[in-house]
């Protein structure tokens, strides 16, 4: 049985007060026991109040980045023991916009998924392919490879404590979801790929655009377990509707 999970990925955004009202609404209203796993993956600054928000609640704490590095003169970094010590369990690696506006490649990603293994966090691999690539037919090899570089590095038993997350990235922000079909012939071939690994446990998440009006259709796909939400996930309403979604 693999587990269900509907991640908040607030990106930059968010003050003290907007994150308490959010937060408020969402803690109150996600059972404590639940089919669907609730996590949200908020900026560094806002990690001890979310964590002082989520204490006594089912919602799992979440990053959107982590060095590679461990610890030392890497100004700017923060590491994965760090954001142990906040009471964070996964942390985002890979996001389509660490790799095209910040330089991440698929090396970097994959010594930042080590990175969190290691301190004991679930990394939430993000892969998908840009417009120019499906257009050029090169999906499947794109994100085959983004996620292989990162399987030799971590090994099947790093894959199994993870989460994939597809995220086409023309569909990221862009109000253009991937039809429920083509989210799951993406899945298939990871979960492809993850079988001859013997890791196909892993969950897998799609995201890019996912609302309240496509979420549940996307999440009946075989090989969809459930989603990575971005500006749905700034609005209480919305994010619970999805959670509710997945369930
Ligand atoms: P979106 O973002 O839901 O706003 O498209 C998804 C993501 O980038 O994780």
């Amino acid at each position: 049985m693999r587990t269900t999970w509907v991640v908040g990925n607030w990106k930059m955004n968010g003050d003290l007060a907007s994150n308490a009202a959010l937060l408020e609404s969402v803690v109150k209203s996600i059972p404590l026991s639940d089919s669907a796993k609730v996590a949200v993956c908020v900026p560094f600054p806002y990690l001890a109040q979310v964590q002082s928000a989520l204490s006594n609640s089912a919602v799992v704490l979440g990053a959107q980045d982590v060095s590679q590095f461990e610890e030392g003169a890497y100004t700017g970094e923060v590491s994965a023991k760090m954001l142990k010590e906040f009471g964070v369990s996964l942390v985002l690696v890979g996001h389509s916009e660490r790799r095209s506006l910040f330089g991440e490649t698929d090396v970097v990603v994959a010594k930042k998924a080590k990175a969190a293994l290691d301190a004991g966090l679930m990394p939430v691999v993000c892969v998908g392919e840009t417009l120019a690539e499906r257009e050029a037919g090169q999906a499947q090899a794109v994100v085959l490879r983004q996620f292989s570089v990162v399987a030799n590095e971590v090994g099947a038993e790093g894959l199994k404590q993870s989460i994939l997350a597809y995220e086409p990235v023309w569909a990221i922000g862009t109000g253009k979801t991937a039809t429920p079909e083509q989210a799951q012939e993406v899945h298939s071939w990871l979960r492809e790929a993850l079988l001859e690994l013997g890791a196909e446990s892993v969950s897998m998440l799609y995201g890019g655009s996912v609302k309240v009006a496509n979420a549940a259709e996307i999440f009946s796909q075989a090989d969809v377990d459930g989603g990575l939400i971005g500006g749905a996930s700034l609005v209480a309403s919305e994010f619970l509707s999805i959670a509710e979604a997945a369930r």
